[in-house]
């Protein structure tokens, strides 16, 4: 995991009266690819420069985030615990892989994280040189990931003389969306919309998030990139994973027509989504970017009622 190869953008088999185009974050190469392999490369450096020796991080039974990081801390041969909410805790192919890496897991109701984190932090503090990732690898190092992610869209664009007027993706602690965001005001690309879709969080929350980190980021004044947020919470039905349908048969669709496995928690949701909004919306004759965000293993979670 040295270095991170940059994603390819695919060109899309659809019925649209829009050119679609994919980036392939799911094929970052370690542990099944996905955003959350490509912000653990930047949490990985610091950890190498603190010479830290055990990872405290926070997910859930299903989050990618912490099956990435469990593969990681085995690759590097250090301790990690992870604090997972009680509620709603089940056995997912990424709970498996990350029992496989040998991660401990403690589980407590999600009122008790953040003290539980705390005290975690603390007790590890004395004995050892513990490093925290804070959950879906949000802050500055996961921002940064995103911006670099947006540079390479952006030469992309160069290379090959087109230019993205949409770019969706799935929308959850925000920290993917402030990075490209983040990455549109640095190069002053004020002419194209990036939309996030939400998959759990209201806007009002969601988007708060976003602008936090974005001016945690750039340390710049709200005002001169809030109009650049687009964070939708249209199309999150009853919640975090919720499943239904209408995205059961958008995985199908794009499957079958383009050989790529989105799932139901987060790319699948956003990519309907983004098909609702470009319907809604009467967007015609644009170039739309989707960015595969990944999550493979939660494609074998639904494969049972996906068929
Ligand atoms: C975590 C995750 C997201 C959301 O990314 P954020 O940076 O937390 O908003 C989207 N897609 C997949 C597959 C994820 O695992």
């Amino acid at each position: 995991m040295e270095c991170i190869n940059e994603t390819n953008i695919e060109k899309l088999n659809t019925n649209l009266n829009n050119c679609l185009y994919i980036k392939r974050e799911d094929l970052i190469g370690f542990s099944f690819g996905g955003n959350k392999a490509r912000k653990a490369l930047k949490f990985q450096k610091e950890i190498i420069k603190k010479n830290s020796d055990v990872i405290i991080t926070y997910g859930s039974s299903s989050s990618n985030h912490c099956r990435i990081i469990a593969n990681m801390a085995k690759m590097m041969n250090l301790r990690c615990i992870i604090v997972s909410p009680i509620e709603n805790y089940k056995e997912t192919y990424n709970s498996k892989l990350i029992n496989m890496f040998g991660a401990e897991i403690i589980k407590v109701p999600v009122n008790k994280v953040s003290e539980t984190i705390d005290d975690l932090i603390e007790k590890y503090s004395e004995s050892n040189n513990p490093y925290f990732i804070p959950g879906g690898g949000h802050g500055n190092l996961g921002t940064e990931a995103y911006v670099d992610c947006y540079n390479e869209i952006k030469k992309y664009e160069k290379k090959n003389n087109i230019f993205f007027d949409y770019i969706f993706f799935a929308t959850g602690t925000g920290t993917t969306q402030a990075g490209l965001v983040c990455g549109q005001y640095l190069n002053k690309d004020f002419n194209r919309k990036i939309i996030g879709i939400s998959i759990a969080r209201k806007e009002e929350r969601g988007k708060q998030i976003v602008i936090d980190s974005i001016k945690n980021y750039l340390n710049n004044n709200e005002k001169e990139f809030i109009d650049l947020v687009e964070f939708n919470d249209k199309y999150i039905s009853n919640g975090y994973g919720e499943k239904n349908k209408e995205i059961f048969e958008t995985i199908k669709s794009v499957l079958f027509s383009n050989g790529i496995a989105l799932n139901s928690t987060y790319t699948g949701k956003a990519y309907y989504g983004m098909l609702e909004y470009l319907k809604e919306n009467r967007i015609e004759n644009k170039n739309v970017l989707f960015i595969n965000t990944g999550g493979l293993p939660l494609f074998f979670d639904d494969l049972e009622e996906i068929r």
